[in-house]
């Protein structure tokens, strides 16, 4: 962190603030210039009470130069964090692609589905039992029967299960039947949420909100992790942009970034990003292709009568035939999938 002071501070009053950062373990190491004298501080600046600082009138601008996200700064762990789900390993060299869903429906149509996904390649299966809709009229989802659904669907195929929590009070529910608790975009910065989050040892699937930044994304999987959970993947799902024509705009910049500023697996859901299905595939390549490490794809039995989001869910067809492009796309890198 540096202090920038005022021109003119005087000697004393520079001595005055060294008195006063000394009672943190950081070290204060003084520039001083024709007319400006700045601070740089060095150690764990996170303790400084930076409202006092502000305080200090002959303190003109305080410049941060660390990240305020720690655990999950990949500069304090440069190797990269592999999430373990049963045997599939998330953020390893191995794409990880979820489906299933928007939302499970009924016994038949979740396990027709959870077939269909696996013999498709699909590693994780989705469904939302707790659907949380902007209109309060549309379908809420089957909440605790859902998530049985899940559970059969599991039974049958061996497939994990990935499904959205949206209140505490769910928790232990949630961890009978689901492996991966996903958070919401619209609950990216439910802080309490998260927090209960970072007490359970089951991994979190956190979702970019739709008007937040990276630096937001990463102190809310912080949230998680300083509670004793590190197995947060990290999800780009599109956000809000001035651009109409898509559901939101996939930002596949966020996924270098992410890779580069955290050690944390990231996923790209093209399905929320485009909101149409015949978009899906190309954003599932670009994805591969700058890097993520896995997808969550809507794939559903019959789209046109789907309770939600069916008009940017794949059929089954639609899913194979992205699932043989995106193989491609991860054997040129490399990868597998
Ligand atoms: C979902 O995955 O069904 C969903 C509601 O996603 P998001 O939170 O990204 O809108
Ligand atoms: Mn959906």
């Amino acid at each position: 962190m540096i202090l920038v002071l005022k021109n003119g501070t005087k000697e004393e009053e520079i001595l005055r603030i060294r008195e006063m950062l000394s009672k943190y373990d950081v070290q204060v190491n003084p520039i001083v210039g024709t007319g400006t004298t700045i601070l740089g501080l060095v150690g764990d600046t996170s303790v400084l009470d930076i409202n006092s600082i502000y305080m200090v009138k002959s303190v003109e601008k305080i410049i941060k130069i660390q990240e305020p996200y720690k655990k999950s700064n990949r500069k304090l762990h440069p190797e990269n964090t592999v999430v373990k789900v049963g045997d599939v390993e998330i953020g390893g060299p191995e794409i990880v692609i979820m489906a299933g869903p928007c939302s499970v429906e009924s016994e038949e149509q979740i396990t027709d589905i959870a077939r269909n996904v696996k013999a498709g390649g699909a590693k994780i299966l989705r469904g939302g039992a707790w659907k949380p809709r902007t209109s309060p009229y549309a379908f809420q989802g089957l909440k605790a029967d859902g998530l049985e659904l899940l559970s059969m669907a599991k039974e049958e195929t061996g497939m994990p299960i990935v499904s959205e929590i949206t209140n505490t009070a769910h928790i232990d529910m949630f961890m009978e039947s689901v492996d991966i608790f996903q958070v919401g975009a619209r609950n990216m910065q439910n802080f309490e949420l998260l927090k209960e989050l970072g007490k359970i040892n089951k991994p979190v699937l956190l979702k970019r909100g739709f008007s937040n930044t990276l630096e937001e994304l990463l102190m809310s999987a912080e949230y998680i992790m300083s509670g004793g959970n590190n197995d947060v993947i990290l999800c780009e799902r599109g956000i809000r942009s001035f651009e109409t024509y898509t559901r939101n705009t996939l930002d596949i910049s966020a996924i270098p970034a992410l890779k580069r500023l955290s050690h944390l697996p990231v996923i790209v859901d093209p399905s929320h990003a485009a909101g149409m299905s015949w978009m899906v595939e190309s954003l599932s390549m670009a994805a591969i292709a700058a890097g993520a490490d896995g997808l969550i794809i809507e794939v559903h039995n019959d789209p046109a009568n789907a309770l939600c989001d069916g008009a940017q869910s794949l059929t089954y067809d639609e899913f194979n035939n992205t699932m043989t492009k995106l193989r491609l796309i991860a054997n040129t890198l490399g990868r597998k999938l």
